[in-house]
């Protein structure tokens, strides 16, 4: 049976990276995308409750229909989900973004964030990340995705006949080299990144002030078996991720306290 993959990101329906992927995915089955009208970025989990969504039919350059809306990534993947297209997709691919979400990223990224409401809903997913060429991202920069897309439509087909376990997405991350340079893919965990914001003063006028916060700049250490160290190396990164943040160890140790008789001592002691 043919597949149907909902293909979304956080740029922006505009996004060079998005249409990458859907002329990969293309051969596959039916893409069906549904992504932000502008760029979403940053945005994480969000989601639109205190006020409706809007849908726009677009036609995109090849003809095919293609919904812009003004919810966020994750907003997409509910309105896909919950009736929009009319039927359930077998998989859900969210990118390819502008530049890199690895580490400590991925709880920023709205990337990564349709991924996991996918997982989270049941479906298969994977979130797609590309370096600009060079390095950096964003939207003026200059990519090759064709590594990235050309590997990710290998991946898709596993990950649906695998029925690769519920709950769980792939993080993929491609290095900025042009084709022909790729050094293949890696399957790895989190790094650490290290963010160098700085509290920057742009304007005082009376008790108001405008601060900018975040810079571009960021480094990491280098640790093996990291996303952040395949990347570096020039090879396509792969992470599992799951949205188990329960800490086991945290739960003995706070267990220790014995917290559970905290409130009845208050109680006690403000008993008449
Ligand atoms: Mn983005």
């Amino acid at each position: 049976m043919e597949k149907l993959i909902l293909l979304t990101n956080d740029d922006g329906i505009a996004s060079p990276g998005l249409h990458a992927l859907r002329a990969a995915l293309a051969p596959l089955g039916r893409v069906s995308v549904v992504a932000p009208d502008r760029n979403r970025s940053a945005i994480a989990r969000g989601i639109t409750i205190h006020s409706s969504l809007t849908v726009e039919e677009v036609r995109l350059e090849d003809g095919a229909t293609a919904y812009a809306t003004d919810g966020t990534p994750v907003d997409c993947v509910r309105l896909a989900v919950l009736g929009l297209l009319g039927e359930v997709p077998d998989v859900i691919v969210s990118g390819a973004n502008l530049g890199l979400n690895l580490g400590d990223d991925v709880t920023y990224s709205g990337t990564v964030a349709a991924a996991l409401e996918g997982v989270l809903l049941g479906w298969p997913a994977i979130a797609v990340s590309q370096e600009a060429l060079g390095g950096g991202g964003g939207p003026e920069a200059d990519y090759d995705f064709r590594p990235v897309a050309a590997f990710v439509a290998r991946l898709v087909p596993l990950l649906v006949r695998e029925r690769f376990p519920r709950h769980v997405l792939l993080n993929v991350n491609a290095p900025g080299r042009p084709a022909g340079r790729a050094q293949g893919a890696r399957v790895t965990r989190l790094g650490r990144r290290i963010y160098h914001d700085k509290l920057e003063l742009e304007a005082h006028e009376g008790a108001r002030r405008r601060y900018r916060i975040y810079g571009d700049g960021h480094s990491h250490h280098r640790e093996e078996g990291t996303d952040l160290a395949a990347v570096d190396d020039g090879f396509i990164s792969v992470t599992p991720l799951h949205f188990d943040l329960t800490d086991l160890d945290g739960m003995d140790a706070v267990e220790r306290w014995e917290i559970g008789g905290l409130l009845r001592e208050e109680a006690a002691e403000l008993a008449p």
